[in-house]
């Protein structure tokens, strides 16, 4: 695939280019028949594992799952200056041996680490896995939630916040990313995977942008994998207050469509109290592909009184703030 050339940023701008949205398996999913992932099928559409690239003060690797590398050829862009993983599941971190690319581009002697943050819980598995890459490529930095990354410098403020995600993840953090454009303020909260959080540091309160976690369209009756729901994140949504957009992404295939019949696939659980929409009472249809998303997300927004614009980014999708 050959690199797109991305225009510099301008510099009174914040950029964010959606590297991956997809869940833990992509979608579609390999071999599935089911409707969303046959209707993405019809359409080309694709959506990779969940990473994204910050263009601001600093350029930073946000997640970095085994699609990274055709990911970041694909937006044209180079080595991180950090990296910020949220979890300890392999579709946030197992690219990171890709990013050997960048030191084997350079000559002997001449690359410097890059910095890494997760916290102690989520570096215990990353370790495991590519301990032989710290020292080497990776520089080890331990997140510690409500407190600001060391070792950035001063352009940038990076603040983790623990997040829930069930206990096969429980080093597992979202971040807010505080700087300054064109002496403005500015801020991003990333979530990571989660179901829910411990506590709400007011930090999150009023972020420009909120890139949430969206797994299913409707709470599911069972929430198994500990994952967000476009349903349950709305009271996130009203309580936080975005200003400029909300971005939804880590998008799956686990909504039990109509027709479907229940118990036929194992990630697929029936909703617990759709969503519904308030003209007609009857539940919205299930999004199965991008334009149904995207139309779906807009009209949940208005019937719940949110009126900042939400956005379901594309693989590749570029937004600046
Ligand atoms: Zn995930
Ligand atoms: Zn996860």
């Amino acid at each position: 695939m050959p690199a797109t050339p991305v225009p510099p940023r301008p510099d009174h701008q914040w950029r964010l280019t959606f590297l991956g949205t997809g869940p833990a398996w992509r979608t579609p999913e390999l071999g599935c028949p089911c409707q969303v992932c046959s209707t993405m099928r019809a359409r080309g559409e694709r959506r990779t594992r969940a990473a994204l690239w910050f263009d601001g003060p600093m350029q930073i690797l946000m997640d970095c799952g085994p699609d990274v590398a055709d990911q970041l050829e694909a937006a044209g862009v180079g080595r991180p200056e950090a990296i910020l993983l949220s979890h300890e599941h392999g579709d946030h971190y197992l690219g990171l041996d890709d990013l050997e690319a960048f030191r084997r581009a350079r000559p002997a002697g001449g690359f410097e680490p890059i910095p890494c943050y997760a916290t102690a819980r989520a570096w215990e598995a990353v370790e495991v896995r590519f301990g032989y890459l710290l020292g080497k490529l990776l520089e080890k930095h331990t997140a510690l939630p409500g407190l600001p990354l060391s070792g950035l410098g001063e352009r940038m403020t990076i603040t983790p916040f623990k997040t829930g995600h069930g206990p096969s993840a429980p080093g597992s953090v979202g971040y807010v990313l505080e700087g300054s454009v064109s002496g403005n303020r500015r801020k991003l909260v990333y979530t990571s995977d989660f179901k829910d959080l411990p506590e709400e540091p007011p930090q999150l309160n009023r972020p420009d942008v909120l890139v949430a976690q969206t797994h299913w369209f409707n709470e599911p009756e069972i929430n198994r994998p500990s994952h967000m729901s476009l349903q349950r994140l709305l009271s996130y949504v009203a309580r936080w207050q975005p200003t400029r957009a909300v971005c939804l992404v880590h998008i799956s295939d686990s909504d039990l469509c109509p027709g479907e019949p229940e118990g036929a696939y194992l990630k697929k659980s029936p909703p617990r109290n759709p969503l519904r929409d308030p003209k007609t009472g009857r539940p919205f249809p299930v999004p199965r592909c991008q334009a149904e998303w995207q139309a779906a997300a807009e009209s949940v927004f208005a019937a719940h009184g949110l009126d900042m614009p939400v956005i379901v980014p594309r693989d590749g999708q570029t937004i600046e703030i």
